[in-house]
């Protein structure tokens, strides 16, 4: 299985292709408008031809994405967009020294750490890079958390990719009870998820793996206390 493709919610799909040297699964996410496709993330290279199977799917080629906005600037969310000749892209301004390929010029490096762009608000979320930004899409109350919150390395949920996925929810509250955000982060990363706790979200889509469905403000509001527990913890000793 290299990839799958399914249906998130009303007109927003997402593809997950795996990728054997990273031992992970790589998402994007197409949200299909009146006007042209949006595209979250773009994935590897290498990758391009999934893209183009998956345009095909939805009866639509390249041509048809008039905007790409990406989470943040590692090789595996940019890459993919030099498919797209006609849309716009953006990121936030403190990622282009990460950006080797494409030219950093191919982006519009406008968004800054709040806004609306068409139909997305955005926020920065202050961890995995400088400007890693979440999108969310308040018609279908859909959060795109990038690699802030994503499931890198991690195998499916046993439900399938777009599920409940209360077993990838247990392993990232282990993850983050053990250790797995170091100390210096966790101040920001818990902002991140604050912020994030302020949108009514129905679907969290990540950058890696599981796309979790329903109860996402008390999986967010569970990781808060985690890493509060946590900062007490550092504060005692
Ligand atoms: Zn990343
Ligand atoms: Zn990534």
């Amino acid at each position: 299985m290299e990839y799958l493709f399914e249906n998130v919610k009303e007109n927003i799909y997402v593809l997950a292709i795996w990728d054997s040297k990273w031992n992970s699964y790589n998402n994007c996410y197409f949200i299909v408008q009146e006007d042209g496709i949006t595209l979250i993330d773009s994935c590897k290279e290498e990758h391009s031809s999934y893209l183009v199977q998956a345009l095909k799917l939805l009866g639509k080629t390249p041509e048809d994405v008039t905007l790409v906005l990406a989470t943040h600037g590692h090789e595996d969310h940019v890459q993919g967009t030099v498919l797209f000749k006609n849309a716009k892209k953006y990121i936030h301004q403190q990622e282009r020294s990460l950006i080797v390929y494409p030219e950093p010029d191919e982006f519009h490096f406008e968004l800054t750490d709040r806004g609306l762009i068409q139909e997305f608000d955005y926020f920065w979320v202050g961890h995995h890079t400088p400007g890693s930004l979440a999108f969310y899409h308040k018609p279908s109350r859909v959060l795109f958390t990038g690699d802030f919150l994503c499931f890198f390395g991690d195998p499916l949920s046993k439900d399938g990719l777009v599920s409940v996925g209360n077993d990838l929810r247990h392993e990232w509250l282990e993850f983050l009870r053990k250790g797995g955000v170091a100390k210096v982060q966790l101040n920001d990363f818990l902002q991140g998820l604050k912020a994030m706790n302020t949108f009514k979200v129905d679907v969290m889509c990540s950058g890696h793996g599981g796309v979790l469905v329903g109860e996402i403000e008390s999986f967010i509001s569970e990781l808060l206390h985690a890493g509060k527990q946590l900062q007490e913890i550092h504060v005692d000793k």
